[in-house]
């Protein structure tokens, strides 16, 4: 059971990156002072939004209202959406309230993960990616190899080491982990975890480690916390997931052990669930995760199979 990864929340699949024109300083250039260019702003991985009505809103700005900031604070070209050159300034230099007097509008900081669902599905994608993107930078200051200062390049997509000697060039880093719905027959395996809202019962997931296949972590994550053996594995669809640096690729996969024991302690409750159950939730005092998210795509995708 496949479905489309570019309907899901924060896949910027509208977005034409233009990667080969990162290396035209020229061409960004040109691109970063065109009337038609806009710009998000992010501080400390928070995006920039309108408050209107005590709602937040995506806001973007002008090349005239932000110049004044770009000598002296990071920003990366994002890529062309529908003819506008996208643009992300990161200003967690300054103090969040020099930032906010800074415009006529009434402008709030606030985590995408918490404002992302209400917003339109396109403008969550350009923040979530802004948001990846710089997070990357913040935290890849100095070079992994010699440990000199890095500096940014490539229009904001390459960290280079400032040491000639070593001169490496580091890319942003996305980490791949498995997202899975573990079914057998008409139930589904889903677990709470501690760090879940109370009574969200969501689909297992980790990290993919070294040396690891897709499939094999998806069986080993299973087993690990909910002692359950899965069988066949096959994919669904994949998901963005910069907070802060995650790629969720999602799995269903067929159980053939259906005892529930918990190896580790990942999770504080597993449980198997019908269709039935799960269209019922609510009444058990029961919630699934948030909508914007793949979980809630692989277990909605799987009760419409039935
Ligand atoms: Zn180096």
């Amino acid at each position: 059971m496949q479905f489309y990864s570019h309907d899901l929340y924060y896949a910027t699949s509208g977005m034409d990156r233009r990667s080969p024109d990162r290396v035209n300083e020229e061409k960004i250039k040109t691109a970063l002072m065109s009337n038609r260019a806009r710009f998000v702003i992010l501080s400390d991985s928070e995006n920039l939004f309108e408050l209107i009505e005590g709602q937040h809103h995506p806001i973007s700005f002008s090349y005239c209202e932000i110049a004044d900031y770009l000598d002296h604070h990071p920003w990366a070209f994002l890529g062309m959406y529908e003819e506008t050159p996208l643009f992300v300034v990161d200003l967690s230099e300054l103090e969040n309230q020099v930032i906010l007097d800074g415009f006529s509008q009434e402008v709030a900081f606030e985590d995408l993960r918490r404002a992302g669902p209400l917003q339109q599905r396109a403008q969550a994608s350009q923040m979530a990616y802004a948001r990846g993107l710089m997070f990357w930078h913040q935290r890849h200051q100095y070079c992994g190899a010699c440990g000199a200062p890095t500096k940014m390049t490539h229009g904001g997509h390459v960290r280079k080491c400032t040491n000639s000697e070593c001169g490496l060039e580091h890319f942003p880093r996305t980490d791949p982990a498995v997202i899975m719905l573990i079914t057998h027959g008409d139930h589904c395996l889903l677990g709470h975890h501690s760090r879940l809202k109370d009574g969200m019962y969501s689909t297992l997931a980790g990290f993919v480690e070294p040396g690891e296949t897709l499939e094999d972590a998806v069986r080993r994550e299973v087993f690990e916390e909910a002692g359950i053996r899965v069988g066949k594995v096959s994919y669904a669809a994949s998901q963005p997931w910069p907070f802060p640096t995650s790629l969720m690729i999602g799995f269903y996969g067929e159980a053939e052990t259906t005892k529930i024991s918990f190896e580790d302690d990942e999770l504080e409750d597993a449980q198997w669930f019908s269709r039935d159950d799960l269209k019922n939730f609510g009444d058990q005092g029961k919630r699934l995760p948030s909508h914007d998210s793949i979980a809630r795509s692989l277990i909605e995708h799987w009760i419409k199979a039935a």
